[in-house]
């Protein structure tokens, strides 16, 4: 087809691309057409597929002709599910009018974002953090205001740092446990000292995204900002849903529970542009959230003993450092002693990008470079993978890193 060389982007577009990670997927995808043996550390997604009795919940739903429009924002089926989910594992309840059910936690964000935000207002993102949130924040008017926290607090926002960066035009705090990239966890204490700033600046409201909450490997329970703050909750909103937990990233569903006003006007978002989630879809998340939960368990097990398996491959390999993560199916190696080696600059090796470059081109491993969550210098490898592709990618690492520093 020609071109139309008068067509240009709006310039609400200016800045944002194509996430950099789905950018990767496809450049590992394009040599893995040519290349039988590249291996991808670089999904967000778990590996397992959608249990059995999700699926044949979503067969159900079709073969009933369950197939039709649905309620804006979710079906009151669903949302008395989520009601459910959010009473037996967080302890929260929360009324029908204070559930909103969109495609995906992305989407759900996305609608919070575009229905509260004013050009000018600010959001307060602790980073390294995934970076769609920035994007986010910009399509819908506002400005990140980004706060780098260190591996030496656990890359964790501290209190100190919330206080500093509070401004009269900051609407939301934007926290994500698990986090993606790190693996950083919020426990219940870290969640009372941000919510002690938070009680003197009463203009700020908390989106907690906790749709990593089922991956999370230590014995202390899984926190939110609304259980642990009860006072704080009227502005709190709780972002969930049942991609990482069951298995369902393709099915698109996704939920957030907070003050009526808030999903009123969520509602709003959703209904001028993609209206209801997916029929089909909102009748297997009912069977996820209500059915048989021991996958979980056994699924956490499974990824815990890949985060042990590749962090400590990581630690093995010269140079290279990697925290264990707390949560999230993550592994955040800090690459800069690496980087900063003679060798590599020799090579034109000089930063976490040019090293993806190397690792995926000569070692024919696609892992995301950690500039695209804020963290330059790390990279983050995805263990959502088996441990025999995990054993074999830390050996192509291992051997890519040897014959770079062999100059
Ligand atoms: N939040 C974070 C931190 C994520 O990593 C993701 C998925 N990559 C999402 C939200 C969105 O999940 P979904 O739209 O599949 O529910």
């Amino acid at each position: 087809m020609g071109r139309w060389p008068e067509f240009s982007r709006s310039a609400k577009l200016n800045g944002i691309g194509v996430s950099e990670i789905i950018r990767i997927g496809a450049e590992a995808r394009n040599l893995a057409a040519s290349h039988d043996d590249v291996i991808s550390l670089s999904a967000g997604e778990p590996d397992f597929p959608t249990p059995d009795n999700v699926k044949l919940a979503g067969i159900n739903a079709i073969s009933t002709n369950q197939t039709r429009y649905t309620a804006l924002d979710g079906t009151a089926e669903l949302k008395a599910a989520i009601r459910r989910k959010f009473r037996r594992e967080n302890g929260m309840d929360y009324a029908e009018n204070e559930i909103s059910i969109g495609a995906g936690a992305k989407q759900v964000l996305f609608n919070i974002l575009m229905a509260t935000l004013n050009p000018g207002d600010e959001v307060i993102v602790p980073s390294p953090c995934w970076t769609t949130y920035l994007d986010m924040i910009r399509l819908a008017g506002g400005m990140a205001r980004v706060v780098a926290c260190s591996e030496e607090t656990g890359f964790r926002l501290s209190p100190e740092q919330l206080a500093a960066a509070l401004t009269p035009r900051t609407r939301w705090l934007l926290l994500n446990s698990p986090s993606n990239p790190t693996g950083a966890v919020y426990r219940a204490a870290h969640l009372a000292a941000l919510g002690e700033v938070l009680r003197a600046a009463p203009h700020v409201g908390v989106i907690s995204d906790d749709i990593y909450e089922h991956v999370l490997y230590d014995t202390a329970p899984f926190a939110t900002m609304a259980a642990t703050c009860p006072d704080l909750k009227p502005r709190v909103v709780t972002v969930n849903g049942v991609s990482k937990a069951y298995s369902m990233t393709g099915w698109r569903v996704g939920y957030a529970a907070a003050a009526p006003e808030i999903i009123a006007a969520m509602a709003v978002v959703q209904s001028q542009s993609s209206s209801n989630p997916c029929s089909i879809s909102q009748v297997a998340a009912i069977e996820a959230l209500d059915g048989p939960q021991d996958v979980i368990a056994s699924r956490r097990d499974a990824f815990r003993g890949r985060r042990d398996r590749i962090v400590a491959g990581l630690n093995a390999i010269p140079h290279v450092h990697c925290l264990l993560p707390d949560g999230a199916f993550y592994a955040f190696a800090d690459m800069r002693a690496l980087l900063a080696r003679p060798e590599l600059k020799r090579r034109d090796i000089a930063d976490d990008a040019a090293l993806c470059r190397y690792f995926l081109h000569e070692c024919h491993v696609a892992i995301v470079p950690g500039f695209c969550f804020g963290g330059p210098g790390y990279l983050r490898l995805s263990y959502a993978a088996s441990d025999r592709m995990i054993d074999d990618a830390l050996d192509r690492l291992k051997t890519g890193v040897n014959r770079l520093l062999a100059g």
